[in-house]
């Protein structure tokens, strides 16, 4: 058996575990990270971003038959056709660039990066193994940043039939009935894209409302246009099982039912990667599965630290990002700790929802007075010259100094608006900065500018 010896050892080169390792590397802490997977985590191999070719390729198409029928545009094209082992195989190579890409940033920190299983002996302590070949390493610092992983349902496990979103997004071939269970972000992305691509789709949700995080408000362009799609969406509704023809399920009022699938695509959620790797042998404190931290991620064992999705929520590749070169610089000594105002989130469904900071609700539930108005994309020129109304831009501020605690917006597009939200809140701007600023003219962000405005009592454009 091999020995190495580091100064801070990570498992896991997801967006944390990566993100922590190159700054450390560039603050010549020596580092080696761990991954069973080549770099980029869940994120990168599974998630975001094969998610987000999928949601591009199933714009286009969902386009190029919208031309083939009823473009009021003056374009008119022939039925389009999908070939998704093509697809597929464009979104592996864009995988496969940005792994490599992750990979040279980490060598020209000079990490060294370990592709294998780790497996914690003690808080200084891991072993890894590679093709049968076991290496034993002793740091001063170990960071976990195991991640996620999709949660199953007792009664449905994974096969064939039953997916999760990592099988799915690597389909060669469509199904023609697809159900999905859970109507998070992850459901409503995949099955929006697939009922674009010519799927006839079905969403089960056991709430009464799909992303029951967000308010009704920001949901129901998402919801109108999922109908619109030929989307069936069952709310109030359980999976209760798999039968011969599809999915069991049984709506609220008891009465059961079976709806036809030859792909079945749980989505119910994603849990802390907290097992099989020898982390219960640590002991550390927990907040439920998740590994409990402090603001310098620190865990409750000294020398021992933890970030990303195996720390909790939001289970956002962002947040993890931003914990990881935080921790690092931490542990080179430089003064640093978790001091974010906002994580924006963002649902890339059609149209995408951006959220930054609180919501009207929750900042009344806080026991702030709040001012709060919204500004739709039906009066923003740019909006309609996109082919693209719906939705709105809404400002929560304090009602006593102006200060802006939260914004979101729901609108083809607006995910690029969420860098503006976020620096704006991060910031302490006031209705007056956002208002003051001159926004260019035609863009959606003119939305932004008018709901500070419309905020303020004095729109321009409405
Ligand atoms: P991960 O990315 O999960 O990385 C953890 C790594 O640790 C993995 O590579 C794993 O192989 C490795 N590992 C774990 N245990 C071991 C071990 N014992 N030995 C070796 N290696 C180990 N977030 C966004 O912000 N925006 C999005 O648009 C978005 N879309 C998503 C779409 C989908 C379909 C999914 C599933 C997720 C999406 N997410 C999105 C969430 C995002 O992927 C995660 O929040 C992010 O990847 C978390 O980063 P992390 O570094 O904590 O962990």
């Amino acid at each position: 058996m091999a020995n190495e010896k580091c100064d801070l050892l990570i498992i896991g080169a997801g967006p944390g575990g990566y993100a922590a390792a190159i700054r450390a590397g560039q603050l010549g802490i020596d580092t080696i990270v761990i991954d069973r997977q080549p770099p980029g985590g869940t994120c990168l191999n599974v998630g975001c971003i094969p998610s987000k070719a999928l949601i591009h390729v199933a714009n286009d198409f969902e386009k190029a038959r919208h031309f083939a029928k009823d473009s009021v545009i003056g374009i008119s094209a022939s039925e389009p056709k999908i070939d998704l082992a093509k697809t597929v195989a464009w979104k592996d190579g864009i995988v496969k660039r940005l792994n490599q890409g992750v990979s040279g940033l980490m060598k020209k920190a000079k990490v060294r990066h370990i592709t294998g299983e780790a497996e914690i002996v003690d808080g200084k302590t891991v072993a890894v193994t590679t093709d049968g070949e076991q290496t034993r390493i002793v740091t001063k610092t170990l960071l976990i940043a195991t991640g996620s992983q999709p949660v199953a349902l007792p009664f449905l496990p994974f096969d064939e039939t039953v997916i999760s979103s990592t099988e799915a997004l690597s389909l060669t071939k469509l199904p023609k009935k697809l159900v999905v269970i859970g109507g998070g972000y992850i459901g409503l992305e995949m099955g929006t894209a697939f009922a674009k691509l010519g799927v006839q789709t079905k969403i089960v949700e056991a709430a009464g409302q799909l992303l029951p995080q967000y308010d009704a408000e920001l949901v129901a362009p998402v919801a109108k246009r999922l109908k619109a799609l030929g989307v069936t969406i069952h709310l109030n509704t359980k999976a209760t099982g798999a039968d011969k023809k599809g999915l069991a399920v049984q709506y609220e009022d008891g009465s059961a039912d079976s709806l036809p699938a030859d792909k079945i695509l749980v989505t119910v959620g994603r849990k802390p990667a907290v097992t099989g790797y020898g982390l219960d042998g640590l002991m550390l404190d927990r907040d439920g599965a998740f590994i409990r931290i402090n603001e310098q991620c620190a865990t409750s064992m000294r020398g021992v630290y933890a970030i990303g999705d195996v720390t909790g929520e939001p289970m956002l590749a962002h947040r993890a990002i931003a914990q990881g070169e935080m921790v690092a610089e931490h542990i080179s000594g430089i003064a640093r700790e978790w001091d974010k105002r906002v994580i924006p989130a963002i649902c890339f469904t059609d149209p995408e929802i951006v959220s930054a900071g609180l919501s009207p609700q929750e900042a009344t539930d806080q026991g702030i007075e709040i001012i709060t108005n919204s500004f739709p994309f039906l009066a923003n020129s740019r909006a309609m010259t996109m082919e693209d109304e719906s939705g709105f831009v809404r400002i929560v501020a304090r009602k006593d100094n102006h200060l802006v605690l939260g914004i979101q917006a729901v609108g083809g597009g607006v995910a690029e608006l969420s860098a503006s939200f976020g620096l704006a809140i991060e910031m302490g701007a006031r209705l007056e900065d956002i208002a003051g600023t001159i926004h260019a003219h035609p863009t959606q962000g003119e939305a932004f500018q008018e709901a500070a405005l419309r905020t303020l009592g004095h729109a321009l454009h409405i």
